[in-house]
C-alpha cells in the first residue's frame, strides 16, 4: 500500500529573491484564472481535457506571463481540475460560480522544483531561486527517511508569518500487514475512543468543546469589536493546535494498540454517522468543531496506521450502540443513554456502552459479506483483550499478545491528556 504525506517546510528565502516568488505566485494565479475565462471551445462549452486546453491557452500564457513552461502547464492543469469538479457539482444540480484563484500558492513539479535534503531550487519568473529549509524533527523524520520518495511540492506564502513554505509531497510503498485480525474502535464523547481490546482513551476535558480555549472562544464570539475578533482568532488557533496535539497522541496510541494485538485492520464508524450522532441541538460551533476534530483524527489514524501496513476501514455503525455484542439482541432499551451503561435485556450481560459498541463495530467488518470484505481480510477475527472471536462467534484465547493476561476482560484506561 502507498503511504503519502504532505510535509510543510518553512523556507529561508534570500531577501532579494522574495519578490520573484511573490510575482511567480501572482502570475501563476493569473494564468489559472485566464484558463478558466478562456478555456472554452468555439461553441462556448468549457474544455475539460488537458491536451485541448493546452492547444487553447498555453501559447497565450507563455506570451502574457514570465512563467517558465512547466509552471504554465501546472497552472492550466490546476484550472482544469477545478473546472471538472465545478461541472460535476452542476450536474448534481448545485449551482456555484466558476472557480477563481486567489490563494497565495503555486504548484511545482520535478521540472520546476529540485528537492534536496536541506534546500531546494524553484523556478520563478526570474530564473531559479535557491532556498534553505527551516525545519524541525517532524520534517527531518520524513526528509531523512530514504524510503520516502519526494514527488512534488506546492509553494505557499503565509501572510500571518510573512513567510514562504514548501509543501513537499512524499510517498513510500509499505507492505500490507499480514493477518486477519481486526481492532474495533468506537469514537465518542465520553472517552474519545474505546477499543474492542478494552482500552478507554481518556481525552479529559481537552476535546469536544469542553476545554478552556473553547470557553474563552465562546465568550468572545458575541463581542463585535476589532480587538475581540483578533483575540478570537488567536484563541481558535491555540485551541486547534491544542486539540491536534491530543489527536496525534490518540491516533498514535490506537495504532500501537493495533500493533500490540497483531491487528492488520482497524474498523471505525463511517464519518457521516459520527456527525449525526454528535448533533447536539443547535450548537453550531460545537458541531463544527466535532466534525473538524473527527475528520482530523480519522485522517491521522489512517496515515499512521498505513505507515505500519495497517488498514483503516469504515463500517456502517447503525445499531452498534443498541445491540448486545455477546448475544446479538438489539433493542433501544438495552442502553441507558444517560449513564452510557449497557445492560442486555435478553442475556443480562452488562458492559460499558462504548466498549460494547467498539466490539460491534469491529465485528461488523469481520462479518461483512465475503464480496464486500476488504482484500486480505478473509475469515476475519475480532481482537478482544484476552482472545479473538471469529465471524461465527467462536472464541480463541490469545497466544501471541504480551498484554496483561490476568485482567482478562477488565478494561484499562489510557489518559491522553487532562
Ligand atoms: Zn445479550
Amino acid at each position: 500500500m502507498e503511504v503519502k504525506r504532505t510535509v510543510p517546510v518553512k523556507l529561508d528565502v534570500p531577501d532579494e529573491r522574495r519578490d520573484d516568488l511573490h510575482t511567480t505566485i501572482e502570475q501563476f494565479n493569473d494564468a489559472a484564472n485566464y484558463t478558466i475565462q478562456n478555456g472554452r471551445n468555439d461553441d462556448g462549452y468549457l474544455i475539460l481535457n488537458k491536451s485541448k486546453i493546452h492547444d487553447r491557452v498555453y501559447y497565450d500564457l507563455r506570451d502574457q506571463t514570465d512563467l517558465p513552461s512547466n509552471l504554465c502547464v501546472r497552472a492550466y492543469s490546476k484550472a482544469v481540475e477545478a473546472m471538472k469538479s465545478t461541472v460535476a457539482d452542476w450536474k448534481k444540480g448545485n449551482s456555484r460560480p466558476l472557480p477563481r484563484f486567489n490563494e497565495p500558492s503555486a504548484v511545482y513539479d520535478k521540472r520546476t522544483l529540485t528537492i534536496y535534503d536541506r534546500s531546494a531550487t524553484l523556478s520563478t519568473v526570474n530564473g531559479r531561486v535557491e532556498v534553505e529549509y527551516v525545519i524541525g524533527d517532524y520534517q527531518r523524520s520524513y526528509l531523512d527517511d530514504d524510503e520516502y520518495e519526494r514527488r512534488m511540492g506546492t509553494l505557499h506564502y503565509r501572510e500571518d508569518e510573512d513567510a514562504f513554505y514548501l509543501h513537499i509531497v512524499v510517498m513510500k510503498e509499505v507492505e500490507q500487514r499480514e493477518g486477519v485480525r481486526v481492532l474495533g474502535v468506537d469514537l465518542n464523547l465520553k472517552n474519545v475512543a474505546v477499543t474492542s481490546t478494552g482500552t478507554f482513551y481518556d481525552g479529559g476535558r481537552l476535546l469536544w468543546g469542553q476545554n478552556h480555549h473553547f470557553r474563552v472562544r465562546r465568550s468572545l464570539q458575541d463581542k463585535d469589536t476589532r480587538s475581540a475578533k483578533q483575540t478570537l482568532q488567536q484563541v481558535s488557533g491555540r485551541e486547534n493546535r491544542f486539540v491536534l496535539d491530543r489527536l496525534h497522541t490518540l491516533s498514535r496510541r490506537l495504532v500501537d494498540e493495533a500493533r500490540n494485538y497483531n491487528c492488520a485492520f482497524i474498523a471505525v464508524e463511517r464519518l457521516t454517522n459520527i456527525r449525526d450522532r454528535l448533533d447536539n441541538g443547535n450548537d453550531c460551533i460545537k458541531r463544527q468543531m466535532h466534525n473538524w476534530a473527527f475528520r482530523e483524527l480519522r485522517e491521522m489514524l489512517a496515515y499512521k496506521a498505513a505507515e505500519h501496513g495497517i488498514r483503516v476501514e469504515d463500517v456502517n455503525p447503525a445499531f452498534t450502540s443498541q445491540t448486545c455484542s455477546r448475544c446479538g439482541h438489539q433493542s433501544s432499551t438495552n442502553r441507558d443513554s444517560s449513564t452510557g451503561w449497557f445492560s442486555c435485556n435478553e442475556c443480562g450481560t452488562e458492559y460499558d456502552g462504548d466498549y460494547n459498541a467498539a466490539k460491534n463495530i469491529g465485528m461488523r467488518l469481520v462479518t461483512l459479506p465475503s464480496g464486500k470484505r476488504p482484500d486480505g481480510l478473509g475469515n476475519g477475527q475480532l481482537a478482544l483483550k484476552s482472545g479473538t472471536l471469529n465471524g461465527s462467534g467462536d472464541y480463541t484465547a490469545h497466544d501471541d499478545v504480551s498484554a496483561d493476561q490476568e485482567s482478562t476482560d477488565k478494561p484499562t484506561t489510557s489518559v491522553v491528556g487532562r
